[in-house]
């Protein structure tokens, strides 16, 4: 089309202030990587599970914020424009490029890389360099063309539902895909309508909608994003990421978080019964339950391997509170959740006993109690009095097995390899 464009930013957040210099598009260095990881001490990435408080599936207001294009039309009719981004408002802020065609059709990711780093260069020279930031949490929507998941995240290489891994580009929601359209058609539009040696300025206010009355509604391109139901930062790369439900892979590098979540619900629980808010048969019915769905979730994960389909059930089918379920896993998949814990199995399976005689008779000692246990220091028909002790000690056991089993499960799945350039 013979425009050339340029990208400069003025990002003011908080008491921070830039302008960086314009850039030719024929080299197109990308500064807004630079802007990345400003909000990083703001996230508020603790687990969220297990608080008393949900603030499940509402709308979280887009960071606002304002893109300029300054457009210009020299004496010969030759056009170029710049692109400046602002944003005033006092939260958290990322930002992200992608390439559209000239339809808004979005086709490739734009590395931005440090300062001085050039970009990749587009799939054609007719695609625009698209600018797409965050909501007000610093977390971007996304949604899984194989699933149809939604997530939101700081980065997105794979689904954390289904792991599909694709470039961030293919993950852009159905309000990202109108943004992306609105984009290129409003720059479009300045560039067909300056005339030849004047200058004009077009502007997408993202400001303006956010600050739009609740009851109006607001244009198909606005981006907000919408919260979910479990927000963790991955122990490996930091990235966090918000999923419907409880377990899922991390969105960039797809270790998933079972043992992190079992880790948090364990010391929550152990919190309670050191202030003896739960009673010790409480806690270890909680505990037990804890590591049940966290070892029942890796299964359902390793079910969708090729596997017949009885074998299929036989792994969903399993139940974490009994030993066997470690039998079925290693005969299955070649994982020992028991590895360097044979001192301890004699324990796990009577705690695991005692948590079927709170669970169903009561806290009363059974026959069967006795003999599947090998517990003798209660007789029969009498009450068990769980202590403290060894449920703290049944926690850290109980800990070690869903360790080994999630090792087991990166071997066969392994996470990404984290060198790799974040995008
Ligand atoms: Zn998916
Ligand atoms: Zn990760």
């Amino acid at each position: 089309m013979g425009t050339h464009g340029s990208l400069a930013l003025a990002l003011i957040y908080n008491s921070f202030c830039r302008r960086l210099p314009s850039l030719c598009s024929g080299s197109c260095s990308g500064y807004i990587g630079a802007m990345n990881d400003s909000t990083n001490d703001n996230d508020q990435t603790a687990p969220l599970t297990g608080s008393a408080s949900h603030n499940d599936f509402k709308e979280i207001a887009h960071s606002g914020g304002k893109i300029t294009f300054d457009i210009v039309s020299d004496a010969s009719g030759r056009k170029s424009y710049q692109v400046t981004y602002s944003g005033s408002r006092p939260v958290p802020m990322r930002m992200f490029a992608i390439y559209a065609t000239p339809d808004g059709e979005p086709v490739a990711n734009i590395q931005l890389g440090g300062i001085g780093s050039p970009w990749n260069p587009p799939p054609d020279p007719s695609c625009r360099p698209v600018f797409i930031s965050s909501d007000s949490e610093g977390l971007f929507g996304h949604q899984c063309p194989a699933c149809g998941g939604y997530w939101r995240s700081d980065t997105a290489r794979f689904c954390p539902y289904c792991r599909l891994e694709a470039e961030s580009f293919l993950f852009l929601t159905p309000a990202h895909l109108s943004y992306v359209r609105h984009y290129v058609d409003t720059l479009h539009d300045g560039l067909e309508k300056v005339a030849q040696g004047q200058s004009s300025q077009v502007e997408i206010d993202l400001d303006a909608i956010v600050d739009m009355d609740a009851g109006l509604e607001k244009p198909d391109f606005y981006h907000p994003g919408t919260s979910q139901q479990t927000k963790f930062r991955c122990e490996s790369c930091k990235t966090v990421t918000d999923i419907r439900g409880r377990f899922g892979f991390c969105s960039y590098c797809a270790r998933r978080n079972n043992l992190a979540d079992l880790r948090t619900q364990i010391s929550m629980i152990r919190a309670e019964l050191n202030s003896n808010r739960t009673p010790p048969a409480d806690a270890l019915r909680q505990i037990v339950s804890a590591f049940d769905a966290c070892c029942r979730d890796i299964a359902s994960q390793l079910s969708k391997l090729p596997m017949t389909a009885r074998r299929r059930k036989e792994v969903l089918d399993l139940l974490f509170h009994r030993l066997d379920a470690a039998e079925v896993v290693e005969r299955a998949f070649d994982i020992d959740l028991r590895k360097g814990m044979s001192a301890d199995l004699p324990f796990i399976r009577m705690m695991l006993q005692r948590r079927h005689v709170f669970e169903h008779e009561g806290g009363v000692v059974t026959r069967r109690y006795i003999e599947e246990s090998g517990d003798n220091s209660v007789p029969e028909s009498t009450l068990i009095r769980e202590d403290a002790q060894n449920v703290h000690r049944l926690a850290g056991c109980l800990t070690r097995m869903a360790t080994n089993f999630e090792n087991g499960f990166n071997e066969i799945l392994p996470p990404a390899d984290l060198k790799k350039t974040r995008s």
